[in-house]
């Protein structure tokens, strides 16, 4: 990614109903959202000027925010509209959008029932930053400490801020150790998924994933799960424990950023992506790009 900072940007940001110029697309150190958490956000992409599935993000956007007891003063259909003219508006046609609400600043402690929802979408250009070939050698993951929560215990189904605040320190750990990203198990124990991305498991034509009961039940998951059926794989949605992963062929991920990215290790049990990797990087990649 490009070494300016991302406040330092050129551009405009679409912020509570208006184009701003992007260093100006501010708030208030006293907001609840960066308090307490009241926040909430998506990631998209757009591919030859369309984004892809923007209607599933935008819904969920609206979802994430209702699971944090906020109402975001936009529609899903709404907010499509929006984060089109935000590719428009920059001239943007491969592109990573981030739309994101939050609580404002109008009083300051847990409760945020008077404060003002606001919401912002920013856009920029961000191509696929491996070829193919890196790309089929395969990340290699850690396993993180850190476990996903119950779903009693935290909204799980929320893309809010605050549920990445163990992801981020995953990813640390695993940066530091020269890994590229970690696997999270889950409360029980459970394989559960990467810090932004969804994991699946080949063996001959099945592929496994763990059972989205306390994670996001990705956009890009759910995508690559129809096209694996269409490619013949068939799949097995379970809970599977670690000590499991070992018997697999083939490993990869899948989220909005991540696309279909293989992996070639994690911790002690090594892959080498093949057919199945490559089937659905190929046919995710065509998926992605408008009719
Ligand atoms: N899990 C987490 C924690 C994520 O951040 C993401 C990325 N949004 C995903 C899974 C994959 O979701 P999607 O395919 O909808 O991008």
């Amino acid at each position: 990614m490009s070494a300016v900072p991302m406040d330092q940007r050129e551009g405009w940001i679409w912020y509570d109903g208006e184009f701003v110029p992007w260093k100006d697309a501010k708030l208030h150190v006293l907001t609840h959202g960066l308090h307490y958490a009241s926040s909430v956000f998506e990631g998209q992409r757009a591919y030859g000027g369309e984004i892809f599935k923007l209607h599933e993000h935008s819904e969920r956007l609206v979802k994430s925010a209702q699971y944090l007891d906020f109402e975001i003063p936009y529609s899903a259909g709404e907010i499509d509209d929006i984060c089109k003219q935000v590719l428009v508006k920059n001239n943007l046609v491969d592109a990573y959008m981030r739309p994101v609400a939050w609580c404002g600043s109008e009083e300051m402690g847990i409760a945020a029932t008077s404060n003002k929802v606001h919401l912002a979408v920013a856009a920029w250009e961000w191509p696929s930053y491996f070829t193919l070939e890196d790309r089929l050698k395969g990340i290699r993951l850690t396993w993180s400490k850190w476990k996903r929560p119950s779903p009693e215990m935290i909204p799980s189904f929320s893309k809010a801020a605050g549920l990445y605040m163990i992801c981020t320190n995953s990813k640390h750990a695993a940066m530091r150790e020269g890994y590229t990203d970690a696997l999270m198990l889950d409360y029980r124990g459970y394989v559960a998924e990467a810090t932004g991305a969804n994991v699946f498991f080949v063996k001959g034509d099945e592929i496994h994933t763990p059972t989205p009961d306390c994670f996001l039940n990705g956009i890009t998951r759910r995508t690559v799960i129809e096209l694996a059926k269409k490619a013949g794989y068939k799949i097995i949605e379970r809970h599977i424990m670690p000590e499991e992963i070992k018997d697999f062929d083939e490993c990869f991920l899948t989220g909005t950023a991540a696309e279909v990215t293989p992996v070639s290790e994690v911790g002690e049990v090594k892959y080498t992506p093949a057919k199945a990797c490559q089937t659905l990087v190929d046919a995710y990649m065509k998926e992605v790009q408008p009719s």
